[in-house]
């Protein structure tokens, strides 16, 4: 079946959600596409993870559920410069596409799916990881990123009895961060029980984790592997190779064209620009676009993008954790942890979607 519309956006993550709502706002008609049947607010799930019972479905609604344009559930694997083609055989013909794929997590799927198409089905992949999690007596977490940190946090704090290990092939923790985060941070892991390791490259081997460096040994029941984002682009490489980096991020330019086309933009986490792979990043970009889009509509300027200043907000278990914001460098204050605590951020996304 060849479907047509004039704007469709491929990927309903933050950015591509934002700009199909944005967008609506203005009556300008859309048809996005993912390969999951709901949207999930990715903040939450480590929670999810560790403490099942205080977070439970709520950080995932179906997008028929609230999206104001036309969805289709489906998984683009080729795309060209007016038509995109789907798994199951269907293509989709347009006049300008957005590219909001994001980005994955191979080594560590639970946390973002690459597995769950449908609510129920990761629901329930939530559910089982959280059950799995109860059971153990010891977790090791490779990489400790802002995930692998928070992570280590939510376990320690809401599973005192489970020995954790936090361990990072740096030199510290939260190594793109600046020295009195890292310590922060250090310090709160610390006063949970976190065994924090440097310097350690584990793998496995059966069933144990080995220390390249020093050989060490550990057992766990559980590891989770935080590290390795990869950005979703295979569909790019049929037809549109020269439009990705050597990483497989999508070449931009400051209106977030993809750069060279006349149909193509690309926001979000697989689009080739200075901000963080973050969500905090990913939405403006999809307001950005959608005034953009508007603009051009109207006959009117478009503005060029800035990137977002590097910023971070990490719990460290339910009660703390550590922010570093521009001008006011590191912070601890409960305000500003709390509002992100509290309901790890998903009342104020839903809101930002229109979601009641
Ligand atoms: C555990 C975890 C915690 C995080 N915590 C924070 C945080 O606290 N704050 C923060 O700002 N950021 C956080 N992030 C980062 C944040 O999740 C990402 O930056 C954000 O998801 C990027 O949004 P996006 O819209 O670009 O892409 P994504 O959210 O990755 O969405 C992309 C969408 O595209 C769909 N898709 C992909 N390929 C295809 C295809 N071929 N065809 C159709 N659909 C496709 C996917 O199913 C997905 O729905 C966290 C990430 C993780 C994994």
């Amino acid at each position: 079946m060849n479907i047509t519309t004039h704007t469709l956006i491929i990927g309903g993550g933050f950015a591509g959600a934002t700009l199909a709502q944005e967008l609506a706002k203005s009556n300008i008609a859309t048809m996005l596409i993912d390969c999951k049947d709901y949207f999930e607010v990715t903040m939450a799930t480590l929670r999810n993870i560790a403490d099942f019972a205080k977070v439970k479905d709520t950080p995932r609604i179906r997008y028929r559920d609230f999206l104001s344009g036309e969805f289709i559930q489906g998984r683009v694997t080729e795309l060209t410069e007016q038509t995109a083609l789907l798994e199951n055989g269907d293509s989709i013909s347009f006049q300008q596409a957005v590219i909001a794929t994001g980005s994955s997590y191979p080594s560590f799927s639970v946390a973002k799916s690459n597995q769950a198409f449908t609510l129920e089905a990761r629901n329930q992949e939530l559910k089982s990881a959280s059950l799995a999690l109860e059971k153990a007596q010891s977790v090791l977490i490779i990489g400790a990123g802002a995930v692998g940190v928070e992570l280590a946090g939510d376990i320690a704090y809401s599973h005192p009895n489970i020995k954790v290990t936090l361990a990072d092939s740096g030199t510290s923790v939260l190594g793109s961060y600046s020295e009195k985060t890292q310590q922060k941070a250090s310090k709160q892991l610390q006063a949970l029980g976190v065994n924090i390791q440097t310097n350690r490259y584990y793998q496995q081997h059966k069933d144990v984790y080995i220390d390249k460096n020093s050989g060490e040994e550990l057992a766990v029941d559980i590891a989770y592997v935080a590290v390795g984002v990869k950005a979703n682009s295979d569909f790019m490489k049929a037809h549109l190779n020269q439009y990705i980096t050597d990483k497989g991020f999508i070449k931009v330019n400051d209106d977030f064209q993809v750069t060279g086309t006349k149909t193509l933009w690309a926001i979000g986490d697989v689009a080739d620009l200075k901000d963080l792979k973050l969500a905090a990043a990913a939405i403006p970009q999809g307001k950005e676009l959608a005034a953009n889009l508007v603009a051009t509509k109207q006959g009117k300027k478009t503005k060029a993008h800035k990137p977002m200043p590097e910023m971070g907000l990490i719990p460290i278990g339910q009660e703390k954790g550590v922010a570093q914001i521009p001008i006011f460098g590191t912070v601890t204050w409960k305000p500003l942890i709390n509002f992100k605590n509290k309901d790890l951020l998903i009342g104020y996304v839903f809101k930002g979607l229109g979601i009641k």
